[in-house]
Order: structure tokens, then sequence, then C-alpha cells
């Protein structure tokens, strides 16, 4: 067996101890870039996610900008319509004008002419008209008959001179309208442009921050390249223990040093072969080669899980402790509980006993450590957390 194997490698204390001070010489300078491209890959991801929501906000913006300029240019549309309205109206009153001024003139040329000719002919033609009456009664009534022609002709240009004039006042009431109208669809007009040139500027920005967001990512993708080159360094020099901590010393160890093999370390935190079907390549936890020991609570916390194997897919008996907001530790293969959930746990105390259940190759406790919101998405190297007294005396076997 593996472990059977690594013990006796391990028996080797002094190569170990030499190992382990250069492995620790090494962590330290890598753990530095390593750290600050993590430090630059934070800071570049908000950045990402500020120009994100800038560019939501933008987009929004945009959007109810644009809807207010078709609003206007419906509202232009229907000021268009009634000024083309308004203008065909006042063509034809235009048309109707030019017909009754050609009409008054022709009627008014033929009175002049009738007057002139009437003139010239030194009244005669009454006369001689009124003369041919036959009697006094016909006599009358020639005499009628004339006035009446004359007032007739008078009154048909007095009438065409009245409907001209009313048609001219409904005209000029129509351009008064038009104007009107049209002053009022160029308010909108500019307002419609006003808002236009937001939304072009708006666009602009979006643009802009877009750009931005682009080499943003970019950025990122060149961090996540150096910072896979140097784990991947690390993890060549250091084995896959993958150190890049600063030994907080927040948790204690969760195993008794008087519990045999409780420092050795079978496989540590990052990519390794599979040890068993079904187990993790990029293997986010330490394994310690203890079989059958008490397991405990390495800070103060609450029990926020406790699963049996059949429910907890490869992990075997499972237990997850809350120790604040924003830091879980988890427990894996274990062969039994001492506690249940909800429960409140100080340091030291036992929550169970390690063991060999879910995808396990031998006897081992499976330790994670999550931060954040504790998903299987936040775990990190559990070295990060311990002291460096303890790291100390951990002997790495893989
Ligand atoms: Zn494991």
């Amino acid at each position: 067996m593996n472990k059977k194997i690594c013990a006796g490698v391990c028996v080797i204390l002094t190569f170990i101890m030499f190992f382990a001070n250069m492995s620790t010489t090494y962590s330290n300078a890598a753990s530095t870039s390593l750290s600050s491209i993590q430090q630059q890959k934070n800071d570049v991801q908000s950045k990402i996610e500020e120009a994100k929501k800038e560019i939501d906000k933008l987009s929004s913006e945009m959007t109810a900008v644009q809807k207010q300029i078709s609003e206007l240019n419906a509202q232009i549309s229907i000021y268009q319509d009634s000024i083309d309205t308004l203008q065909k109206q006042i063509d034809e009153n235009e048309a109707t004008i030019v017909q009754l001024e050609a009409d008054y003139e022709k009627r008014g040329k033929a009175l002049a002419s009738r007057i002139v000719a009437q003139y010239e002919s030194g009244e005669i033609t009454y006369l001689d008209f009124l003369l041919s009456s036959e009697s006094l009664t016909d006599f009358i009534s020639n005499y009628y008959v004339l006035g009446e022609l004359v007032d007739i002709d008078n009154g048909l240009l007095t009438e065409i001179e009245e409907t001209k004039t009313n048609i001219e006042t409904t005209k000029k009431q129509l351009e008064e309208d038009k104007a009107t109208v049209e002053e009022q669809m160029n308010i909108v007009k500019q307002k419609a442009s006003e808002l236009e040139e937001s939304r072009k500027k708006l666009a602009q920005e979006r643009s802009a921050t877009e750009n931005n967001k682009s080499s943003l990512n970019s950025k990122m993708q060149e961090l996540e390249k150096q910072e896979q080159k140097l784990l991947e360094e690390e993890r060549k020099q250091n084995g896959a223990a993958g150190y890049v901590g600063s030994f907080s010393g927040t948790l204690s160890w969760p195993l008794s040093t008087t519990s045999r093999y409780y420092n050795l370390i079978t496989y540590g935190y990052g990519p390794r072969n599979q040890p068993t079907a079904g187990a993790s390549t990029n293997h986010k936890a330490l394994d310690i080669a203890v079989s059958y020991q008490p397991v405990y609570a390495p800070a103060d916390g609450c029990v926020d899980a406790v699963i049996t194997e059949s429910n907890s897919g490869g992990y075997g008996n499972y237990i997850k402790i809350k120790h604040s907001d924003n830091l879980y530790t988890c427990y894996g293969h274990l062969s039994s509980f001492n506690v249940t959930v909800g429960q409140t746990v100080t340091r030291g105390y036992k929550i169970g006993t390690s063991g060999n259940t879910g995808i396990s190759s031998g006897p081992h406790l499976h330790w994670e450590v999550r931060v954040g919101s504790g998903t299987m998405n936040d775990r990190v190297n559990p070295l990060n957390y311990i002291s460096k007294e303890t790291y100390s005396k951990l002997i790495f076997c893989f």
C-alpha cells in the first residue's frame, strides 16, 4: 500500500527536514509573486465587474433615451400630418381665391365694357330702350328691368368680393394654425435632437467601456497564464503541497500530535494523478495519513453539515464547520460523527473519527478549508491557515 511505502520513506527524517526547509525557502519567494498576481487578478476582476455594471447602466440609459426619441418622433409625425392637412386646405383656398379673382375680373370687365358702351352711345341705348316702350306700364317695366340688370351685375361683383374676403380670412387662420403647429413641432424636434446627442454620447461611452473591459479580460488571461506557470513551477519544486500562504495560524491542526501519522501528508493541495477511480485530479485539500483517529475542530464554530456517506458523493461521511462568515472547514472519509448540525463547537472539540468511507484508497483524513460562501469553488490551501510551527512539523510524502 502507498501509505506504508510513504511511511517507510518518510523515516529518513534528515532528508525530509532538509527538503522541507528548501521548499519553504522556495515557497516564500514563489508565494510572494503568486500573491502579487492573485492581488492583481482580484483588482482586474473587480474592474471587470465595475465595467460590466457600467455597460449595463449605460445600456439601460440608452434604451430609455431611445424610447423617448421614438415617442418624440411619433409626435413629430403627428404634427407633420397636421401641417400637411393644413397646407392642403391652404392650397385649396388659394386656388379658390385665384378662381374668384379671375371670375371677378371677367365680370368686372364685362360690366365696364357695357357701361363704356352705354356711355359712348350717350345713354341712347337706355333712352331708346325706354322710348321703345309701347305704353306707360311698359315704360315703367323697362325702367326697372334696366335698373335690376345693373344691380345684378353689381351684386355679383360684391358677392364675389365677399366670398374672396371670407376665404382669405380662412386661409390666414389656417396659416396661423400651421405656424403654431410648426412651432410646436420645432420644439419637439429640438428636444429629439438633444436626446439623439445624449444617445450618441452614451454609445461612445459604452463602446469605450467595452474596449476597456476587453483589455481587462486580456490582462486577466495574461495574469492567469502567469499564475498557472508559477503554480506549476511551485508544484514541481514543492511537490503537490503547493504552499502559497502566510501561515496565518487561524486554524490549529485537526488531529492530535499523539495520533500516529498525524503530520504525514499523502496528498497536498493542487494537481495530482488520480489515486483511485473517481478521485479528483485537482486535489483542493490535504490528505493526512491517520487511520481511525479523533478529529478536532481547528477553531470555534458551528456545525454546518453532517452528511452520511450514501449522500455525500465521494466524500464519505462528511462534516462541514462554519467558523465565520468567511471561513469553513470540511472533513471527508470519516468513520463516525460526534456532532450534529447546528451544534456549536469550540477549538479542540472532538467532532468525529477519521476513516476510509467514500472514494478513498486507504484510511486518511481529507481536510478542506473554504473561504467566502464556503462552496466547492471556495476551497483554498489549508496550509495557508495553520501556524508556521505546525507547518514545520509536517512531512510531505507524495
Ligand atoms: Zn483528499
